[in-house]
């Protein structure tokens, strides 16, 4: 399998080789050449894998059909130990649960930091240190986090042979738990860095960090940004193994409903729909900062600026523009990577913006790509964190509440089962579940009295030549 960049760069690399990279040299994203297509044979076979085996030997036949530069035998190993009941808490690694008539929960949420991201961090650490072993070479990891994101790169990262994690998060603004979970990893290749500033001075100082090349080239930084598409890979497979659940024995179609950020997570529902799985409808679910429901409602793409960008209590999917969106216009608009790098490094790198709306390819979205959206408010996810506690007892997180909102309202034909994806633990945002139900959420036995735990953190001002030298002190 090669890969080819979303902007038309004629060079094709394989799956190893982007592994380790960011953005294609011509600033778009990467994706396969083609998408392997998954008969009904073929999903007879992976149905019987993953009751039969489990969701490593899942994870191991659809990861197996993009990636042919590790032996298959390593391969499966690192699956093997990455999908385990002892990380993620259960046998079937995203039990599927009901919460009402015909409308399912997929809990994606129980690897070691609580939220989503875990389900491909964690195969990415095992990836990297296989791939950086192979190459006799070193990775130092920078990035920004206001929660989600760097603890679950620290948990994947933490222990791995030639990798180092150097993490900004702003200082004093994560909640408590969050702090604690990311500071009191003791491990030496992890750094938590606490910038004197406010989130974007995190990812400011990154970027300059990234745009000294020299800097850049000689302490060896990288990133474990979404763009990555081995990320993106490793969530196609919860898809498969939503529908294997849902359909037990009948060759249905399902719908899944996605909290949405970055398009990071959706995308690989899309991924799953072009190889053949029988998707239905793609929900894509937005919070106040709702940039992907304005396009798939209008066909305008515009890209919010950071006053326009609100503060919300499903912090992680304030975004302001999508960075895996590109991969899903790239295939709208039929592959045309003139077409994609006119749409997004002269359109919306110049005027952060671009319309759709006139073009035939936008009744694609919905019709030959099965998206819909909508939008959910503060308001909307305390109304159906309780509604959702008193009908059935349990308790979402805000994330998944706002999912949940959409997909009661774009249901579409309600014999097709609707699936959820529970992106994270109400326990993250305690503060939130507090107030919609006056009591706090259960927190998990493994996080009691984690807040009290010594911290490992080193406060610095926002200051990138104070980032570099403490980079550079800790590198060698
Ligand atoms: C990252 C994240 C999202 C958004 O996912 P994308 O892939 O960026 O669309 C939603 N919910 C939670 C809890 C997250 O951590």
């Amino acid at each position: 399998m090669q890969y080819l960049s979303t902007r038309g760069h004629p060079e094709r690399k394989r799956f190893c080789d982007i592994l380790l990279e960011g953005l294609a040299p011509d600033g778009g994203l990467y994706l396969p050449e083609t998408y392997p297509q998954i008969d009904d044979a073929a999903l007879t076979q992976l149905r019987r894998a993953y009751n039969e085996e489990g969701y490593a030997a899942l994870a191991f036949r659809i990861l197996s059909l993009y990636i042919d530069d590790i032996p298959a035998a390593d391969l499966k190993a690192l699956c093997a130990k990455t999908y385990t009941q002892e990380v993620f808490g259960t046998k079937e690694i995203v039990p599927l649960r009901q919460l009402e008539d015909g409308l399912w929960i997929e809990a994606l949420s129980n690897g070691p930091t609580l939220a989503f991201k875990d389900m491909a961090m964690q195969l990415l650490g095992n990836l990297f240190e296989y791939e950086l072993a192979r190459r006799g070479e070193e990775l130092n990891i920078l990035g920004a986090t206001s929660g989600d994101t760097g603890s679950a790169a620290e948990y994947a990262m933490r222990g791995k042979q030639g990798v180092r994690v150097f993490m900004t998060s702003p200082h004093g603004r994560m909640s408590p738990f969050q702090q604690a979970q990311m500071f009191s990893l003791q491990d030496e290749n992890i750094h938590n860095l606490a910038i004197e500033g406010v989130f974007d001075d995190c990812q400011d100082i990154v970027k300059a960090v990234s745009n000294d090349h020299a800097f850049k080239a000689r302490y060896k930084i990288g990133t474990v940004n979404s763009i990555n598409w081995a990320r993106l890979l490793a969530q196609v497979v919860y898809y498969f193994a939503g529908y294997i659940q849902a359909t037990q024995g009948n060759e249905q179609k399902v719908s899944f409903t996605v909290p949405s950020g970055n398009f990071g997570n959706i995308c690989a529902g899309h991924v799953a729909r072009q190889m053949g799985l029988p998707i239905d409808r793609l929900v894509v679910a937005t919070n106040e900062n709702d940039v992907l429901d304005e396009f798939f409602r209008t066909g305008v793409y515009q890209v919010r600026a950071s006053e326009h960008t609100y503060e919300t209590s499903s912090p992680s999917m304030d975004i302001s523009k999508a960075s895996n969106f590109e991969r899903f216009v790239f295939d709208l608009v039929g592959r045309d990577g003139a077409r994609t790098q006119a749409l997004f490094a002269d359109g919306v790198g110049r005027a952060g913006r671009f319309d759709l709306s006139q073009d035939a390819v936008f009744q694609d979205t919905a019709g030959k790509y099965g998206f819909v959206s909508g939008k959910s408010t503060h308001a909307d996810r305390l109304a159906t964190i309780r509604d959702t506690y008193q009908r059935f007892g349990q308790i979402i997180d805000t994330h998944t509440a706002d999912g949940v909102k959409v997909a009661r309202e774009r249901r579409g034909d309600l014999a097709v089962p609707m699936i959820v994806l529970e992106t994270a633990l109400p326990i993250k945002f305690a503060e939130t579940i507090q107030e919609a139900l006056g009591r706090a959420p259960e927190r998990p036995a493994r996080f009691e009295g984690i807040e009290l735990l010594p911290k490992r953190v080193q406060q610095l001002p926002a200051d990138v030549e104070r980032v570099k030298a403490y980079i550079a002190a800790h590198c060698d």
